[in-house]
């Protein structure tokens, strides 16, 4: 893998729901991209758009096992890693805890020792789960969180807490220039339909004319993010040479309970759909939502997309699922 003089960039997990757009934006922007995915929860056909791209290489291999020289051998330069890699719905990374708190740990240090030993910019897909169910509300990042070190959740909370500490480490140390990005919930187009969180859910289960299932009573809020926003959040941060001064949040700081959200998705796909309850998971945060007061002054940035226009460009590509998805098992 020798380049000419584009920017090379590595995205861990690159395969998966974010990871995927920001491959797209990273071309778009003239960088070449070197995906590394397991394919745990990421899908093949979310990067088969790529596949004859000749700025985009592939390699599969496990965040946990992975060593810089299986890049950086033979010459090829990387100048920014960005480590998205982590299952990020609760079933998912719930469904093998050992390996989600590894991938946080270790992942996340394999790919900082890329960053060093490359010279490359570092940027960490952490999470509003750091802070927990907080207390604190709208969530700054000055709060320092409130999470159950011992419930489910922990493998995911507490292993992103530690890869962000990793991560800080590494820059008090100059080891490595660092970003981290707490993400708030994100949703759009290459979801799985299995993802198991509110949005993917209740579009699915509309489209199929299913019960909507909702945790609780519904009261409880979060805020959403359209996927090409967060994905320009992203990618400012990573250019951003502002001094580094702790994590940025990026999220939408528009707020609503999951049963709001599950009425909207009714009304939007015109589903007859009844919304069913079931008993909240434990330790599901009451409130979420981010303020986003530093990633405005530190990069400008905001959400643009409404949530109308997302979850209607997120239900519109559900239904092109569904219609793939039908016409496999036909075929
Ligand atoms: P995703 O599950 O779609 O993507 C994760 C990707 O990482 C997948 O392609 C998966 O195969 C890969 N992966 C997982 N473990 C791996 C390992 N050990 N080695 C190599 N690859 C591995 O999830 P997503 O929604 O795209 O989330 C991406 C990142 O953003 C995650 O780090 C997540 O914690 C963070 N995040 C996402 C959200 C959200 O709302 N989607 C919110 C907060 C934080």
């Amino acid at each position: 893998m020798t380049r000419g003089r584009r920017k090379v960039a590595v995205v861990a997990g690159g395969a998966g729901f974010l990871g995927s757009h920001l491959c797209d934006a990273l071309l778009g922007r003239s960088w070449d991209v070197i995906c590394v995915d397991s394919f745990r929860t990421g899908r093949k056909q979310n990067i088969l758009h790529l596949e004859h791209e000749p700025r985009f290489d592939l390699l599969e291999a496990d965040v946990i096992e992975f060593r810089p020289g299986q890049i950086l051998r033979g010459g090829t330069r990387v100048d920014a890693v960005f480590n998205l890699a982590c299952a990020a719905s609760p079933p998912h990374y719930q469904a093998d805890p050992e390996h989600t708190l590894l991938t946080c740990v270790l992942g996340t240090r394999n790919l900082l020792q890329l960053a060093e030993r490359a010279g490359a910019g570092f940027l960490l897909a952490s999470t509003s789960e750091v802070y927990g169910d907080p207390e604190v509300h709208p969530q700054a990042e000055s709060y320092w969180g409130n999470v159950n070190p011992c419930g489910p959740r922990a493998c995911y909370d507490e292993g992103k807490r530690a890869a962000e500490t990793l991560a800080f480490d590494y820059a008090r140390a100059g080891r490595a220039q660092v970003r981290v990005a707490r993400i708030f919930n994100t949703y759009g187009p290459r979801m799985r339909p299995d993802d198991g969180r509110i949005v993917s859910n209740a579009v699915t289960q509309a489209l199929a004319g299913d019960p909507i299932t909702i945790y609780g009573d519904g009261s409880q809020t979060r805020s959403f993010c359209y996927v090409d926003d967060l994905v320009e959040g992203l990618c400012r941060l990573a250019a951003s040479d502002a001094p580094l001064r702790g994590a940025v949040n990026l999220g939408n700081p528009e707020e609503l309970t999951v049963a709001e959200l599950a009425e909207r998705v009714v009304a939007l796909t015109g589903s007859t759909s009844a919304i069913v309850r079931r008993p909240l998971p434990v330790d599901d945060p009451r409130r979420r939502r981010p303020d986003i007061a530093v990633a405005r002054e530190l990069l400008g940035w905001q959400p643009r997309v409404g949530l109308e226009a997302g979850l209607r460009s997120t239900i519109a590509w559900f239904m092109q699922e569904r219609h793939w998805a039908m016409a496999m098992r036909a075929a």
